[in-house]
């Protein structure tokens, strides 16, 4: 404790939070316009997202939702995917991938994390393949897309359909294409810590016509208001429910925000690389400290959602957990992404998972700690960050 006590007088005396969004005015001037005009929920505000969004990712629909679950959720539903059915996906992963399957009823099937990316071991994949699996959903941790020529492959070898789960990854790309291009739908989400925000909210882009006009009306309790409008003396007021819909609509105030915030993602993810590189000039010489794998192919872009180190805590006398201790008592928020899925009471006791069954998920829980990264930080916070980490392994090491 000596070593912190020594430490103390240099602690910055503002807390930095591991997480803070990027609001600029044009977003809080669009959001008063919403307001100001009569039509709060989705209408033209949300239409325009969609479109301009579609046009950012490559992709031939885009199709608004209110979470990122329910994009993942809806995109299930409008394939088709249901009881019976086997989903293959990641244990590194947030809870709401495995919520999607179980609300289809499927069964979610579970393939260990490649160790350097902590993305999906798509080398794994085929070999749990059955005659039941349905879909795969790959998840691109941190921003870093997952190996998606060989999982295109395997699904289309075995019929399989392809979801991405891009919360982490809007703006990224793989060997030159747009993430929310390349898989047979993904989904997108704008929660509040997200790279792109609109508070709550998700998106869901395909170039699959027939599958967009499912997704659609789905995403309004299965209404359709199409031909019977357009052709019936009924008129405006006329609808059909045609299925088992969902009430996930994207309002327009919500909308306001992303349009604004999908403007500024080339500007927010060069500043999460340019931030990134400087944590990992800073850390990379600490023996006890790993820094994330840096995709250096020709046409990949990170989306650096996340910066994760992975400590080595064999190296160290102290755990991860105290690790993180010691951060906040220097006024530095961090935050581990993720518990794994199969340490979860919920998802241990239904799919009867333990620990060693997906043993590289669970030692990069052991070790890992997610930094501060976002385009609000100044070089100055990542340097102060980067020296509270350095003290803190130094004090600590075996
Ligand atoms: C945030 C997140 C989701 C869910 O998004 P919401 O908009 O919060 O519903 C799904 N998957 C991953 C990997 C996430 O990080």
């Amino acid at each position: 404790m000596g070593a912190s006590a020594a430490r103390r007088s240099e602690f910055r005396d503002t807390f930095l939070p591991f997480f803070s969004p990027s609001i600029g005015e044009e977003e809080i001037g669009e959001v008063i316009d919403t307001l100001r005009s009569g039509w709060l929920t989705t209408g033209p505000k949300a239409r325009q997202f969609e479109s301009e969004f579609a046009a950012r990712v490559n992709s031939r629909h885009a199709i608004a939702v209110n979470s990122g679950t329910a994009a993942l959720h809806l995109a299930l539903v409008a394939h088709g995917v249901k009881a019976g059915d086997e989903v293959i996906t990641t244990p590194n992963t947030f809870c709401a991938t495995l919520e999607a399957i179980e609300y289809v009823g499927a069964k979610p099937v579970l393939v260990d994390i490649e160790p350097s990316t902590l993305n999906i071991d798509a080398n794994r994949i085929e070999r749990v393949v059955t005659p039941k699996t349905r879909a795969i959903i790959p998840v691109h941790f941190a921003g870093l897309p997952c190996d998606m020529d060989l999982i295109m492959d395997i699904a289309n070898r075995y019929g399989l359909y392809v979801l991405e789960d891009a919360a982490h990854a809007v703006g990224a790309t793989y060997k030159g294409k747009n993430i929310g291009s390349i898989g047979h739908a993904t989904a997108f989400s704008f929660y509040a810590n997200k790279n792109l925000t609109t508070a709550e909210g998700g998106m869901v882009t395909t170039d699959d016509d027939r599958l967009a006009e499912q997704l659609r009306g789905l995403s309004l309790h299965g209404i359709s208001h199409d031909a019977w409008m357009r052709y019936s003396a009924e008129g405006s007021w006329f609808y059909e429910v045609l299925d088992l819909g969902y009430k996930y609509n994207l309002s327009d105030l919500q909308a306001s925000l992303g349009i604004w915030q999908l403007r500024r993602l080339n500007d927010f993810i060069a500043i999460r690389e340019r931030l990134a590189a400087r944590y990992t000039r800073a850390l990379s010489s600490l023996v006890q400290v790993g820094t994330p794998t840096i995709e250096s192919q020709p046409g990949t872009q990170h989306a650096w959602h996340l910066y994760t180190i992975s400590l080595d805590t064999s190296a160290l006398t102290i755990s991860r957990a105290q690790f993180i201790d010691e951060l906040r008592g220097a006024n530095v928020g961090a935050s581990v992404h993720f518990i794994p899925i199969h340490f979860h009471p919920h998802y241990r006791i239904k799919f009867g998972w333990q620990p060693r069954d997906f043993p590289n998920a669970a030692v990069n829980y052991e070790r890992t700690v997610s930094l501060p990264l976002y385009p609000a930080m100044s070089d100055d916070d990542v340097d102060y960050v980067s020296e509270v980490v350095s003290d803190i392994v130094k004090s600590h090491r075996r």
